[in-house]
């Protein structure tokens, strides 16, 4: 084999690790994506609660300004019954008067109700809080392991990156670039041998001319069945 081609097919194989390694930074993605996702469906769950207590409270408030405003009416219904003059008088203050308790007595209940129902949730709310703090502590260590896989493998990729680059100033400028434009696009192995007289990447037949050329000079040629580079193992 051509010594040009042999230091091509080191370089390749540099290649092929720093791919190796890039997929698995890649592969980290999805990791931390899943933790983000399982957090903010925990802290989507608390906002939502929360806010359902804000807008309990806003109606609790309307409700306690309702029995202030009735609980008046029963005051004034009162008095008025207590300085009527006739019997007639009487009648229709009572009936004034037990309207108005009656409205005073809805309006507590109201009150009641949304005030035991804001304890419920607001009970709800400190659940959803301590969970979402579960969450987040025990993602803790699971961020620092990923961040720690992330630091070691982007440091292997510096290290291959440096290797690859010593590796290829073995290899002429003319045909590095052809291979790394041909690399470039496949992001994986680009350099194939000739198998007898064809491709070993797709097994397309090879002239027998080009074949000659390659084995005489060790360039690479581009198969037009796959678009591998090919090389004469011999
Ligand atoms: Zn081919």
């Amino acid at each position: 084999m051509h010594p040009d081609v042999q230091s091509l097919l080191a370089v390749q194989q540099d290649d092929l690790e720093i791919y190796a390694l890039e997929a698995r930074l890649s592969a980290l993605g999805p990791r931390l994506a899943a933790l983000e996702n399982e957090r903010a469906r925990a802290a989507q769950e608390l906002e939502r609660a929360r806010k359902a207590v804000e807008s309990d409270e806003a109606r609790h408030r309307e409700a306690t300004h309702k029995l202030e405003t009735h609980r008046q009416l029963v005051e004034r219904s009162q008095r008025q019954y207590e300085s009527v003059t006739s019997p007639r008088e009487a009648n229709a203050a009572m009936t004034q008067l037990e309207q108005t308790k009656r409205m005073a007595d809805d309006s507590e209940r109201d009150a009641t109700q949304i005030l035991g129902r804001i304890g419920e949730m607001r009970h709800h709310v400190a659940q959803l809080e301590s969970a979402l703090a579960d969450v987040e502590h025990r993602q803790a260590e699971a961020r620092s392991v990923l961040d720690a896989e992330r630091a070691e493998i982007e440091g292997q990729v510096a290290q291959a990156r440096a290797k690859r680059d010593r590796t290829a100033q073995g290899v002429p400028r003319p045909m590095l670039a052809k291979y790394d434009k041909v690399r470039s696009r496949r992001r994986a192995e680009t350099l194939f041998p000739l198998r007898g007289p064809s491709c070993s990447a797709c097994d397309t037949a090879i002239p027998t001319q080009r074949r000659a050329v390659m084995a005489a000079s060790g360039t690479i040629e581009m198969c037009e069945g796959c678009g591998a580079l090919l090389y004469a193992r011999e």
